[in-house]
């Protein structure tokens, strides 16, 4: 597909206009495509609700169960996660 492109644009324009516009191709059309699949991907997070959530760190200190870096309980950052 983006070969295609690149073979179409080099026939199109002189020479070095076709190679820099083939590379950007080469260089835009993954990017493109994972943020299209990130966005997908962000998409499934938001509507499964519980999906991104139900993941919490347990202490190893007070074995208190929490979200974000630090035990609110203890301020220990020694930690598992539990799914
Ligand atoms: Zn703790």
């Amino acid at each position: 597909m983006s070969l295609a492109i690149s073979i179409g644009l080099q026939m199109i324009l002189p020479f070095p206009f076709g190679l820099i516009a083939a590379l950007a191709v080469f260089t835009v059309y993954p990017l493109f495509l994972r943020n299209r699949a990130m966005r997908r991907m962000g998409n499934i997070g938001m509507g499964g609700g519980s999906f991104g959530q139900g993941f919490k760190y347990v202490c190893l200190a007070c074995s208190n169960r929490f979200r974000g870096a630090i035990c609110p309980r203890c301020g220990s950052k020694m930690k598992r996660a539990e799914f």
